[in-house]
């Protein structure tokens, strides 16, 4: 068969496949257990968290998106991140960026706090950090690009060319981007995790996540893993997200569309100090972005002059925007990385990464460009 396109995959997943009644879009299967054909004759199915017929078409879906060779529906992003420490022993090293996202943060330094792993937490745009780990032998690295909330760009093919000549294993957190405008396994990588919860189901009503990998081999081991640890999605959200896979493409279009609107009334108006968004030529990984990604995404952080004063009062004056964390949905949210999504950093450490008092993330949604735009200027105009 000829080489599909990413929106035909998403939109044609599953269709049509059910061999009862014909149905178009296939059925859900709720039923944990499955009944045995015979004495020892075990069917496709026995029981729900080994396999479901409903997780099961979002992962091959998935997996096709990604071009890999195996899905893994799990509960959250997070269950999915948890589900590549598995393939680590205690004297093997993981390495992970400075700025991952919080969450992933806290669970590779407690797992490896209780000795489950080494781990070396570096900024991997900096080339001599980055030669110090690969000299210290890791088994695998973790990438995650763009970065949260500042939007850093990791060059992906340069981590993975230097990773095969050591033997390590690459991950990538593409939860940012999405198969749409950024394919990891493409530049060498040999695993992608996504927190579904954000573009991929794209409509904030579901918590997700899935693995996708490069070899089949490499997916059967972590498939089995992820029913050994008890980690697998449910139907019902399995579902859910297929169906906000649907119109991920359409979506990423005008996700990006409207960022870009947005990044043109911020980068003009005189009340912001600094735009962060790689679709900017002074960003610091514009032309990287440009090589590796389909797209320069959805997700944008800014800072303004003055102070909290000044946040206080731009977040209240926006009429289109939910404050609230998370990203991806359909609808615009505003952020404050240093009260909300990073909150748990003290204050040193965000300072490091970046996240100061006046920083403000946006996840933009898929409303009308125009009114967003007018939105955000005349919050501006109003501080
Ligand atoms: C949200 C998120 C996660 C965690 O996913 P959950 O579904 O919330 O468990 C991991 N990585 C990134 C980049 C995220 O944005």
């Amino acid at each position: 068969m000829s080489k599909k396109n990413l929106a035909t995959i998403a939109v044609r997943g599953g269709i049509e496949n059910d061999g009862q009644y014909n149905a178009v879009v296939p059925p859900i299967y709720l039923s944990s257990t499955y009944a045995f054909d015979g004495f020892d004759q075990k069917g496709p199915y026995d029981y729900s968290r080994c396999g479901n017929p409903s997780r099961d078409i979002l992962a091959n879906t998935l997996a096709e998106l990604e071009q890999g060779q195996h899905g893994i529906v799990t509960a959250t992003g997070t269950a999915a991140i948890n589900l590549i420490c598995q393939l680590l022993k205690p004297e093997d090293l993981l390495v992970v960026p400075h700025d991952c996202y919080g969450g992933s943060y806290r669970l590779f330094v407690n797992l490896a706090a209780r000795g489950a792993f080494k781990l070396k937490v570096i900024d991997q745009t900096n080339q001599a950090e980055l030669d110090a780990a690969f000299a210290a032998q890791p088994k695998i690295i973790w990438v995650e690009s763009p970065s949260n909330p500042l939007l850093r760009i990791t060059d992906i093919g340069d981590i993975c060319a230097r990773a095969k000549q050591c033997d390590a294993l690459v991950a990538v957190d593409n939860t940012f981007l999405s198969p749409v405008l950024q394919q990891p396994l493409t530049l060498g990588a040999d695993i992608v995790v996504h927190s579904t919860t954000k573009y991929i189901n794209g409509h904030s009503d579901v918590v997700g996540g899935v693995v996708v990998t490069k070899t089949k081999e490499l997916g059967e081991e972590l498939a089995w893993w992820a029913n050994c640890i008890g980690i697998t999605g449910s139907a019902f959200d399995s579902y859910l997200t297929l169906r906000g896979v649907r119109t991920l493409v359409p979506r990423m279009k005008q996700h990006q569309k409207n960022s870009l609107a947005l990044v043109k009334v911020l980068d003009a108006h005189p009340a912001v100090k600094q735009v962060n968004h790689p679709s900017l030529a002074s960003h610091p990984g514009h032309e990287l972005a440009k090589k590796q990604q389909l797209g320069f995404g959805a997700m944008l952080s800014f800072e303004l002059k003055g102070g909290v004063e000044q946040v206080t009062q731009f977040i209240k004056a926006l009429e289109h925007f939910s404050l609230a964390e998370s990203l991806g949905g359909v609808e615009s949210l505003v952020c404050h990385p240093a009260t909300m999504t990073h909150a748990a950093m003290d204050e040193a450490a965000q300072l490091k990464a970046g996240i100061t008092q006046t920083l403000i993330r946006f996840s933009v949604g898929i409303e009308d460009a125009e009114e967003l735009a007018e939105d955000v200027k005349q919050a501006l105009d109003s501080i």
